[in-house]
């Protein structure tokens, strides 16, 4: 991010315009429209506005004279459009005094930019791209503008009437903000983005308890949530919701930064994950935090890769929260073998070649070892290994001895969903190379003639082929 968006306050003073044409009458309807003191230096001499109504048009403020004697006492921001090379040496004069300064179409000379806006009175989104593409903003302003409720300025006016009159009552910052939300989201925040806001003003005061209409006396929660195998855009719905309401969030060392961000901003944040060479706090400890945060009344969300249930210990630790009389939910993840089926085209079941899938894990050789491979013979079965590369040459032994075919297709996939990610494809036999191919983990091994159907086999293979054919003919 380059260009943080933040709100002037337009009644703190005048904004100083330069400039003329069409340009600068642009910018002065959205000021206007906005309610802005305006102080116009029109640079050809031309202050008519005609085609704004009169009382617009009379709250304009005509300066005459050289904009760069103005001392810019008390004016909040310079703005320049169609000023020409008065605009650059306006945009010197500004921050010589510290101001904030925008000259049209000129990112050199400006400290600011005027961001894409859905303006629903108190309710106002700023969208930028750095200057990038106005298109894009606009795109992105006209998906907001229809996800908002029409009156969700009149909502947020509504609450801000009644903030400080709550702030009284509520004494804990949580519980208030608890209590906001309940607000927000029930029958009260109905009412008003239905219109009824004389129907909400009644039921707010008939609140008795706030502290308990925000719920103080309800004890804490525990979701476990499946953060899928990297790309955030793979979260679920429910997902986004328990991060977006999550006061502590305990997550894995395989959750990636981007999906971290999609928390609450002010949730707690807490690392519990191992990493390879480090041996993380362990499970106990980390069903001991979870207890601990429902205990204190906490909404603590379990923050896991791909699915939570998949070699995810998600099992042990809603056990350890039964035992703890705690409650929890469970809200499911993309497993990372789906999630790089998906993006590799590796349909996992396909009629008559592959009939079922086998999840399995293989850590080190030694787990693998402990695989009886002679459960996994079956031509028609897709083989998925998680924690699988340290173990690719005995996975290979395994199902060699147990006789299936050397020639099985198999693919490796690191980082699947992640920008990025990689994939090598190639033969049973050659597992040990292709799990060396893709550097650092982590990764999904594919075993099964599905692996033939993937973009990666066609982009190997086949164009082989074709290549083959073509030499041929040649
Ligand atoms: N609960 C997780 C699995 C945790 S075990 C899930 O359902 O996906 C960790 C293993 O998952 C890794 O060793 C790797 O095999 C696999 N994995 C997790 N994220 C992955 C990704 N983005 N790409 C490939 N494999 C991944």
């Amino acid at each position: 991010m380059r260009f943080l968006p933040i709100f002037l306050d337009l009644k703190a003073g005048p904004i100083v315009l330069v400039g003329e044409g069409e340009l600068v009458r642009a910018k002065l309807r959205l000021l206007i429209s906005a309610d802005a003191q305006v102080r116009w230096y029109a640079t050809d001499g031309n202050h008519d506005v005609s085609g704004f109504d009169a009382e617009s048009a009379a709250s304009v403020e005509r300066a005459s004279g050289d904009p760069l004697k103005d001392d810019l006492k008390n004016v909040i921001a310079v703005l320049c459009a169609g000023a020409g090379d008065l605009g650059i040496a306006m945009a010197s004069h500004a921050r010589a005094v510290g101001l904030p300064v925008n000259v049209m179409d000129d990112l050199q000379h400006s400290t600011f930019i005027f961001p894409a806006i859905v303006d629903r009175g108190d309710v106002v989104v700023a969208v930028g791209t750095g200057g990038a593409s106005p298109v894009v903003a606009r795109r992105v302003r006209e998906r907001i503008e229809a996800a908002l409720p029409a009156r969700i300025g009149d909502l947020a006016t509504f609450i801000g009437r009644f903030r400080k009159v709550f702030a009284e009552r509520i004494d804990e910052m949580p519980l208030r903000r608890r209590f906001w939300e309940r607000v927000v989201d029930g029958p009260i925040g109905a009412s008003v983005l239905a219109g009824r806001t004389g129907d909400a003003e009644k039921a707010l005061n008939a609140i008795d308890d706030p502290e308990e209409f925000a719920g103080k006396a309800s004890p804490g929660f525990v979701t476990l949530v499946g953060a899928g195998p990297g790309d955030p855009d793979l979260l679920t719905v429910k997902a986004l919701r328990a991060l977006q309401d999550a006061d502590v969030v305990f997550y894995d060392d395989l959750v990636s930064a981007e999906i971290l961000d999609r928390a609450r901003r002010d949730a707690a944040r807490v690392s519990v994950g191992r990493r390879i060479g480090k041996p993380g706090i362990g499970q106990d400890a980390i069903n001991t935090l979870m207890i601990e945060a429902a205990r204190v009344g906490q909404r603590a969300v379990r923050l896991k890769g791909g699915d939570p249930f998949v070699f995810g210990r998600g099992g042990e630790e809603i056990a350890a929260l039964r035992e703890a009389s705690v409650a929890y939910a469970v809200i499911p993840g993309i497993t990372a073998g789906m999630g790089a089926a998906a993006e590799s085209e590796i349909p996992l079941t396909f009629r008559h070649q592959a009939l079922r899938i086998t999840l399995l894990t293989a850590h080190k050789a030694r787990d693998a070892e402990a695989v009886d491979w002679s459960a996994l013979t079956d031509t028609r079965m897709t083989v998925v290994v998680y924690m699988g590369i340290s173990a690719a040459a005995t996975i290979r032994e395994g199902l060699l001895t147990a006789g299936r075919s050397p020639q099985t297709p198999v693919g490796v996939f690191a980082r699947a969903t992640r920008p990025d990610a990689k994939s090598v494809v190639g033969t049973l036999n050659e597992l040990p190379a292709l799990a060396a191919q893709v550097e650092s983990g982590p990764a999904i091994l594919v075993i099964g003639d599905v692996v033939m159907h993937s973009a990666p086999w066609r982009d190997a293979f086949l164009t082989d082929i074709v290549n083959n054919v073509r030499m041929a003919a040649e």
